[in-house]
Parts: structure tokens; sequence; C-alpha cells
């Protein structure tokens, strides 16, 4: 396993639409076992793989609940409902953040690594992480959905500790 470098908003790779996964190959799985490490490393919730710069249909998620991590091979949203508006943020976009509203439930089809179709239901932060990760594989980012601006999330520490 090896981290990959994360590309960052306004590498041209994050605007483009990518292909969809053919077939499972070793190249594959190395992909995704460097994706997973990757975000860990990168204290992310999700990582799509145009962020590491590969144009194919594949994201990692892990909001830590008892099913992650999730690799999902060429993701499709089947259903919404409701929504959330929150704080969001992106590892190509560090130390920055802003309110964006998504729906509150998705389901989603995807394949995973055995390229056997399964479904995934996910409310608020599985929700969010499945609708932003989906949008890097259009090539789109959350700020084009950001209301207010985006703001810093890094503070410096107080003089007086
Ligand atoms: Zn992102």
């Amino acid at each position: 396993m090896a981290l990959r470098t994360i590309r960052e908003q306004g590498d041209p790779v994050l605007t483009k639409v990518c292909r969809p996964v053919a077939e499972i190959t070793p190249k594959i799985r190395t992909l995704v076992e460097d994706m997973i490490e990757t975000m860990y490393e990168a204290n992310g919730v999700g990582l799509a793989a145009p962020q590491v710069g590969i144009l194919k249909r594949l994201v990692v998620i892990d909001v830590g609940d008892e099913y992650g991590p999730y690799i999902m091979i060429n993701p499709e949203i089947l259903e919404t409902s409701g929504e959330q508006t929150g704080d969001e943020g992106c590892l190509s976009l560090p130390g920055k953040a802003g309110v964006v509203t998504r729906p509150n439930y998705v389901k989603a089809k995807y394949y995973d690594l055995d390229m056997k179709e399964c479904e995934v239901e996910g409310e608020e932060l599985l929700a969010r992480a499945i609708c932003h990760e989906l949008d890097h594989l259009d090539g789109h980012m959350y700020t084009e959905k950001v209301v207010g601006g985006l703001h810093d999330t890094v503070y410096a520490e107080s003089e007086e500790e």
C-alpha cells in the first residue's frame, strides 16, 4: 500500500467526468487500498478516484459506522429524501469548509470488489458523504453548492494558553 497525492482544487483532473470501472484488475485493487490509506492519513470521511488523479468511477467512504470502509465501484444514487444543511469540507480543499444543503437520506447502488451489485442506505453524514463523493465522479466540487462563502477550519491557538 502507498499514500497517493491528493489533487487540490484548480487541478483540471477534478473537473472531468470519470469512466466506469470495467473489471477488477490488480491495479484497481491496489488503487482501492491506496485510496483507503490516503483517506485515513488525511483524516477524511471519503475520497474519490479523481482526487488521486484517476478518472474512474470509484469512491471510498468511512464515516465511522460498523460497515465502513465502503468501497463503491460505479455507484449510482437511486433515491433521496429530506434535507440537511451543514458544514462540508473536502480533502481537495484543505483548511476550508462551507455550508451545503444535501438530502438527509440517500439510497445508492454500487459494485463491490467482486463486482457484486450492492445497495446502501445512508442518513445524515453518510448521505452527505455519498452525494459529495459521487459529485466528484462528474467533475463537481462542493464549492459549487456552498451558500454564504467558505470559511477556514484551522484556527490559530490562543496565545494565552
Ligand atoms: Zn471532496
